[in-house]
């Protein structure tokens, strides 16, 4: 991704930006019809100070009025084990958008200023970087020539070489993107008619080097009084998940999964719900670079190659803090600002 602030008044950067899915958003898509409130499909919590959102946007003169919480003293977490349930307070420092989403911030603050330069449905399945000039070839054909290329897809694009480079990345970059160890994952959200579950809810050994999964509140903090519980969850702890018709299958094994929990209340209660598997999301197929995963790899993954073709995205970081929509944030802000330096 390429990008300006909104109200920027500096000259538009000369360049385009191709996307292949028919929306843009990427893996923080948004769900509007669910529910009263906009459901994260994907990126749903800032894992950082509020401030990040000042820093993406990056112009001072742009009054923010998106609206962020942090879970208060009311909020709760639910221990899970060995059929024992305990309830305790939440340490939980995350923030959530109100009434919004990530997606609905980035579509306020940064794409109309560049809603000009994107073109979607349009897979880049060449990147050649042999000549003079960076040629991609699109899906149909056509070709887009220009000075260099910011490559902003999910890691998961380049290791199962759904972008054939010429010539191909470096041996050690493509070692890099061949160690990755990419999770998948999967979010659901379920709609009851009373809210029987605390703020979170921890089931034991769900969060380990492997995955995770977690059970909250989806409502909290949202003005609605509709209850929805959403399920996170990633790595090997999403693939039971994942292996069940998204319908009745999968209604039913997480309402049996929370029926042990709360004596039935979950099947009592049961309105509705939605999934969304990121493991079949075309142009994504997967959910993010493991937080268990070797530090190492991200600046590997993201070295320019010539200083024409660069990397960003949130798996392609100094190595520190990846996977989140701030770290793609400040990946893109780097790969620009390096291929803009003179
Ligand atoms: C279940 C789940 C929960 C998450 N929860 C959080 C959270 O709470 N907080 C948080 O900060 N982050 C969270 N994340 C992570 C966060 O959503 C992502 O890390 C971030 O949105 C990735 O942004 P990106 O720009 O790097 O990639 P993407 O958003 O994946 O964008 C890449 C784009 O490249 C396009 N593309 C792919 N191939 C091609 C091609 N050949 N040609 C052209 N375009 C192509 C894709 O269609 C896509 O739009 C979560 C992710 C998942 C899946």
């Amino acid at each position: 991704m390429v990008w300006r602030a909104k109200k920027n008044p500096s000259l538009p950067i000369p360049a385009s930006l191709f996307e292949a899915a028919a929306r843009h958003g990427g893996r923080i898509k948004t769900d509007v019809n669910f529910a009263d409130f906009p459901i994260p499909l994907g990126g749903e919590w800032l894992h950082v100070e509020a401030d990040e959102l000042k820093r993406i946007v990056g112009d001072e003169s742009v009054l923010i009025e998106t609206e962020i919480v942090g879970y208060g003293s009311d909020a709760t977490v639910g221990y899970f084990q060995d059929g024992e349930f305990s309830l305790g307070p939440s340490d939980d420092t995350d923030l959530k958008f109100v009434g919004e989403t990530w997606l609905t911030f980035f579509e306020t603050y940064v794409l109309p200023s560049v809603t000009d330069q994107l073109q979607l449905e349009t897979e880049i399945v060449t990147v050649d970087y042999s000549g003079p000039e960076v040629v991609l070839t699109d899906r149909s054909g056509g070709e887009h020539r220009g000075d260099a290329v910011l490559v902003a897809v999910p890691p998961k694009i380049i290791k199962d070489k759904a972008i054939k480079f010429v010539p191909d990345l470096p041996v050690g970059q493509r070692e890099a993107f061949d160690a990755a160890n990419i999770w998948g994952g999967m979010k659901v959200f379920i709609e009851f008619a009373e809210r029987f579950y605390p703020t979170a809810l921890v089931v034991a050994d769900t969060n380990d080097n492997d995955g995770q999964k977690l059970y909250y509140d989806a409502a909290y903090g949202q003005r609605t009084a509709t209850n929805v519980l959403g399920l996170f969850t990633v790595g090997d702890q999403s693939i039971p998940y994942q292996e069940l018709d998204p319908g009745e299958a999968l209604r039913d094994y997480i309402l049996a999964e929370l029926d042990e929990i709360f004596d039935g209340a979950a099947t009592r209660n049961y309105v509705k719900h939605i999934s969304q598997n990121w493991n079949e999301e075309r142009f994504i197929g997967q959910a993010y670079l493991a937080d268990s995963g070797d530090w190492r790899l991200p600046p590997r993954m993201r070295e320019a190659i010539d200083g024409r073709v660069l990397f960003a995205g949130a798996s392609f970081t100094g190595g520190s803090d990846w996977g989140s929509v701030h770290t793609a944030a400040a990946s893109a802000r780097r790969a620009v600002s390096e291929l803009l330096s003179p």
